[in-house]
């Protein structure tokens, strides 16, 4: 027989899932199921960095001229990113 004890409260489980007296999980699997669901909803939360507000900002500014700046800037991003991509595949097809 499997006993946990809660970490939450100090009641001693038989082997359950979940904490008999508050409901914390208690077994490793469930806390672990718990801690990976936390994680993610608090990467999901996560604030968005400078960058990302200042280009989200210029997307739906009022002034047409400061749109068409971050449409210039996406652009130039996506080139970029084109560009690298290209030169990665050329490398790999250098080493192939
Ligand atoms: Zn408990």
């Amino acid at each position: 027989m499997i006993e946990r004890k809660c970490l939450q409260c100090g009641t001693w489980n038989k082997d359950e899932d979940h904490c008999m007296n508050c409901g914390e999980p208690i077994s490793p699997k469930e806390i672990d199921r718990v801690e990976t669901k936390k994680r993610l909803e608090a990467e999901a939360n996560l604030p968005k960095d400078k960058w990302e507000l200042l280009m989200d900002r210029m997307k739906h500014h009022q002034s047409v001229f400061v749109r068409v700046i971050y449409k210039v800037i996406y652009s130039i991003g996506i080139v970029f990113a084109a560009i690298g991509g290209f030169f990665a595949w050329l490398i790999a097809m250098a080493n192939g």
